[in-house]
């Protein structure tokens, strides 16, 4: 089913995001965990697509698996890296062969140690462009993602929601963000696209910090704002792995419930190919009574 479909039916929509299993141990690991989370019912999953395009096969088959062996709606991450207009629109048609209704399109980042991105000399520099391709088809539902406290990249966060407006237009069904901690960075990021007259449903894509390791990694990452008082009781828990757990979760649970009551039209779960996090936060969101 196309996700627009789904949007017809429902004002808010419950996904999960998974990246392919690299090796044996982990597509076990990947089957329980999501045979777990698909009593979650989620509306729909997404298969991400590795860095420079390093993960094509196992996406391709993840995507395939999901779709049609599981039979869950399954979106396609899809980006530019290494890949010209010819591969593009090969991969396409066997995206459409094997009955995949809906694609995320994204440009992709630069190679590790470079801070620009580099277009295949037949290929795009933009998802935009990417959109447009998909878009002539007229085969996908397309979702693309946009960023609430900026792309790194962009010069300001006008020039960012411009280019964010540029490719909406090339086709965009639906956005996701990038994660974010910080509630307020969502609510003003929809305004401003609201007002420079985007419309679509943006969906907050949210991650739970669940270990100690995780949240250093993310507070070294630039640009994404993480608020105090959960580093100070992170830093507190530093050796008690449960509690820093159940602090992430807990995190997880007040930033969606805040979001799903002030209209967010649903939340997009970064699983990390886990189950535990996304079933206490989901489970304990439902006996909230809150709408999902
Ligand atoms: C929900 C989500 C899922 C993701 N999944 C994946 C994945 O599966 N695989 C992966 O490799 N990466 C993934 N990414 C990361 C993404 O590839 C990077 O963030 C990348 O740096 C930008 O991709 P984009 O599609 O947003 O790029 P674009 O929309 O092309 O924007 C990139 C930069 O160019 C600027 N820009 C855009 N259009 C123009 C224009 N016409 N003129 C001038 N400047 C312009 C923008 O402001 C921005 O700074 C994901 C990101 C999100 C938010």
């Amino acid at each position: 089913m196309k996700i627009t479909d789904i949007f017809r039916q429902q004002i808010r929509t419950f996904s999960f995001e998974f990246f392919p299993p690299k090796d044996e141990i982990s597509a076990v690991d990947f089957g329980i965990n999501v045979g777990r989370l698909m009593n979650l019912h989620p509306d729909f999953v997404s298969v991400t697509y590795g860095a420079g395009g390093s993960t094509q096969e196992r996406t391709f088959a993840m995507v395939d698996y999901l779709h049609n062996k599981i039979g869950l709606n399954t979106v396609a991450h899809y980006t530019c890296v290494g890949a010209s207009k010819e591969s593009i629109q090969k991969d396409f048609r066997y995206l459409q062969s094997i009955h995949v209704k809906n694609l995320m399109l994204l440009r992709g980042d630069p190679p590790k140690g470079s801070d620009r991105f580099i277009c295949h000399p037949g290929g795009f520099s933009y998802a935009s462009e990417l959109i447009n391709l998909a878009k002539e088809l007229n085969l996908f539902a397309i979702g693309a993602g946009c960023y609430p406290e900026k792309h790194p990249e962009a010069h300001s966060f006008d020039a960012d929601i411009s280019n964010l407006k540029k490719k909406v237009d090339a086709g965009v069904d639906f956005l996701i963000t990038q994660l974010f901690f910080n509630n307020q960075h969502y609510f003003n990021f929809v305004e401003k696209a609201r007002k420079s007259g985007i419309i679509n449903r943006i969906i907050p894509g949210i991650i739970p910090l669940t270990a100690y390791s995780q949240i250093r990694r993310f507070t070294k990452m630039s640009g994404t704002d993480i608020p105090a008082e959960l580093l100070d009781s992170a830093e507190s828990y530093k050796d008690k792995p449960e509690k820093i757990y159940q602090l992430g979760v807990d995190f997880a649970i007040t930033q969606c419930a805040e979001l799903l009551s002030n209209g967010a039209p649903g939340i997009h779960f970064y699983t990390l190919n886990k189950s535990r996090a996304a079933v206490d936060i989901f489970e304990t969101l439902k006996h909230k009574n809150l709408p999902i």
